[in-house]
Formats: structure tokens, sequence, C-alpha cells
């Protein structure tokens, strides 16, 4: 029975959940999702400093104080960032500040060196500055506690963490957090005509690509690859090879999933444990395979482990990957959104649907007057695996309709974005 892409996406997110979290070096959970809520223990900033090099005085100090008629302050010391004086600003006094220096006691407000008569003094050390404009109570200081203030709630659980989130942990002097822990998938290639990529290559053999663009994508997605290598196409070496990835979060098999004598994945995913679905109205992609093995927990608990039996076609398997394994992940992952943006583009070439399947058209997407034009990239033959690589889209045709016409608006899939706003 062949479903449709959403039952299909429906099954597969059914039989995943989300793992469990662990303590994680700061830099590392880039990407991952934060397991509870962050309170800061701190104010950020700590204290009340200058947000521009200046000096720090009195406003009360400058009222009148022009170019004409500067107002002279004495200058009684100078303050760096990560030191604290030892002075107090009184009335007609004034501290030398650089920015993100403490402002000093009795000071209410920094005025930047453009405004004083500090570049015509050079070299003078006369111990005065002259004031060369009226100065607002409060002016140039940022406040303690402006950024993050203690007590407050900096990230919410389920927050994932891109390097914005990790400076903010780092500015709490946080070395390590609790993350939901990165999937691990285990990559499985399949067929007889597969050789290693480090091995010369004999007459009709081809070496195996899969294994290294989807094991890319596991690593792009967050996850963690664990490679298996090849399997031939027989029974018992599919079997030895699958049980060595019994113990990853999921497993994913390319190739041996379509109708061919030495397409047997469908057959051993079905005698080892159960099997959910092995077509899907797509094109490429039709035969995806998708179930769940017999394996075992860490604990030698029973566990089912979910299975992706890809197509063997490097194109295919690359697409149905970002269908179907990228948002199991995600969700494994802990992550709400699950969708890969998709954006309106106009159609610049016609593309037919004679199949009633879905198409997924690889294709160049780019912006001009305001919009997106979809170019299609070429030859569509799934084993053109180049073609992914000139592509940063998916156009979607419906599976319902003739095609698309050039000038028509349609939706595509864009490759390139990840969306993991926290909004
Ligand atoms: P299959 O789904 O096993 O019938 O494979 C479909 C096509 O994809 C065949 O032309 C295979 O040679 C090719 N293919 C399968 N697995 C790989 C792989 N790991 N790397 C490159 N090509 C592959
Ligand atoms: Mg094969």
């Amino acid at each position: 029975m062949m479903i449709s892409v959403e039952e299909a996406l429906e099954k597969v997110l059914g039989c995943v959940d989300i793992l469990e979290a662990g303590e994680t070096p700061l830099l590392e959970s880039m990407g991952q999702v934060l397991a509870e809520a962050i309170i800061s223990h701190i104010d950020i900033p700590p204290l009340d400093n200058a947000a521009m090099d200046g000096y720090a005085l009195k406003a009360s100090d400058t009222p009148g104080a022009s170019d004409q008629s500067p107002r002279i302050l004495h200058v009684i010391d100078t303050v760096i960032a990560g030191s604290i004086s030892q002075h107090q600003v009184t009335p007609g006094t004034a501290i030398r500040i650089m920015t993100g220096a403490p402002v000093p006691g009795g000071a209410d407000s920094v005025i930047r060196f453009e405004d004083t008569d500090e570049a015509r003094r050079q070299g003078s050390s006369s111990g005065e500055i002259g004031i060369l404009c009226e100065v607002k109570h409060g002016l140039n200081i940022r406040r303690a506690g402006e950024d993050i203030a203690r007590g407050a709630t900096v990230l919410k659980k389920g927050t994932v963490l891109r390097p914005a989130e990790i400076g903010v942990l780092a500015s709490l002097g946080m070395s390590k957090i609790n993350a939901v822990r990165r999937p691990v998938v285990a990559v499985l290639a399949t067929g007889n005509e597969l050789v290693q990529i480090d091995q010369p290559l004999p007459p009709g053999k081809i070496y195996n690509s899969n294994t290294y663009s989807i094991a890319s994508l596991v690593k792009r997605y967050g996850g963690v690859p664990k490679i298996i290598g090849i399997a031939f196409d027989s029974e018992a070496s599919l079997l030895d090879k699958l049980r060595q990835g019994l113990d990853a979060d999921m497993l994913i098999t390319s190739g041996g999933v379509s109708a061919g004598d030495y397409d047997m994945v469908k057959d051993v995913l079905a005698s080892e444990g159960e099997i959910t679905f092995s077509t899907v109205r797509m094109k490429p992609g039709k035969p995806l395979a998708f179930g769940t093995l017999k394996g075992m927990d860490g604990n030698g608990n029973p566990r089912r482990v979910p299975h992706l039996g890809l197509p063997g076609n490097p194109v295919s398997s690359m697409i149905t990957f970002e269908l179907f394994a990228r948002p199991a992940m995600l969700k494994m992952m802990g992550k709400k959104n699950l969708a890969k943006p998709v954006v309106e583009a106009v159609l610049e070439e016609p593309a037919v649907n004679t199949d009633g399947r879905r198409l997924y058209i690889r294709a160049i997407v780019t912006k001009s007057d305001g919009r997106y034009h979809a170019h299609l990239t070429g030859p569509q033959g799934s084993g053109i695996l180049t073609s992914m690589s000139l592509a940063n889209g998916l156009v979607i045709v419906p599976e319902d309709t003739a095609g698309a016409k050039a000038g028509e608006t349609v939706k595509v899939i864009l490759l390139g974005w990840d969306d993991e706003d926290n909004i």
C-alpha cells in the first residue's frame, strides 16, 4: 500500500521519543535543547559601568557648560575596565574612565572624550578637564542588571542552544549545562556493487557514497553517526551488519528496498522486527521502508529501534533523509520545529508530473525583485548526485496535479535553512 508523505511522516514520528538529558560541556551543546530553565544567580552587568571612554562626573556640575565656556573639573583618578576606583567624585571633580569600568561612587554620568577639551590639552598634565556641554543625569551609564537581573529566568527549558544562547550561558559563568542528548544514528549501506572509498575500484563496482552523504546529514542536524559499513545483498550479511546498529537510537540503511531480486532489506525488517510501511507516494523515494527492529538498551532490556530503509539511489536517499530522518532526529533532540522552511517561488521552467506522486524537484532558488525564483538543476535522474550539490531547494509538485507551468507560483523547501529560532 502506497501512503502519503504526511502519513509516512506521522508514522515515523510516532515511533520516536525525546531522548534523555545529560550534563554537557557548554560549547558541545551548540544546537542541542536545554533540559532545564536557567535562572541567573548574578546581575549582568554586575555593576553600573561606563558605556563610553570619557569622564565620570556629576551632571549637576555641568549646567551652562559649552564649547565657548567650558566647565573646568579637577581630575582625581583614572579607572580602567576590570578595576574599581577608590575615589569618590565630589562636586567640581571628575574621574577619567574607560568603557566597561565601574562608575565610581558619587558620579552619576559619563561624558565622552569628544565632548571635553581633552584633545586640546594634549600632553599637559594640569589635572584638569574642560566639559564642553551640559550632561543629562545617567548619560552613558549601563545599569547593573540591565541585561540580566539576578533571580530572573534567562532561558526557558526547551530552548534551542544557538550561538547567542551559548554566549548568554557563558556570561553566567556556566561551563556545563543540562541538555537533551544527541541521537546516535547507525548508517548502513547495502549492495554487492559497493566498494569502500579508500579501496581501488574493480570493474562493475561503484564507490559507496550514501554512507558519507547520510552520515554528513546526521552530523549537520546534530546527531552522531555510527558508520556500520557495507552489507552485501544476502540475508546473512544484512543481519550481521544490522545487529551492529541495534544499540543506536535510529538505524538508517540505504538500498535494497525496491522490488529487485536482491532487495532484501524489507524481508529482514519483517523477520527481525515489524514493518510499518514500504512505499510512499513521492518521487524520488517511492521505495522507502520504515519499521522497528528488536534491539536492546544499555541494561539489556528489550527495546524497539526505529529503522528507516532509504532507497539506494544517491539523490533519493538524501531527499528521503531530509523529509523523514531529519524530523525524527529533531524530535529525539527535543526540538519543536521539525519542518524545513518552505517559501513560495516563481517556477522558471515547467515541471511535468506523470506519476501521480508528489515530486520533489531539485532547484536553484534565487531572489530578485523581492521574489524567490526556482530554476531546475537540469537532469533529474535520482542517480545524479551532482544535482544535489547544485541545488539549494526542492520544488514541491503536488501528487494530484499534472505539474506546474513556468511562471506559476510553487512551494519550495529551502535545503540551506534550518529554522531553529526560539520564537
Ligand atoms: P537499490 O535501491 O539497492 O536498488 O539501489 C539503487 C541504485 O542506487 C543502484 O544503482 C545502486 O548502485 C545505487 N546505490 C545503492 N547504494 C549506494 C551507495 N551506498 N552509494 C552509491 N550508490 C548506491
Ligand atoms: Mg541494492
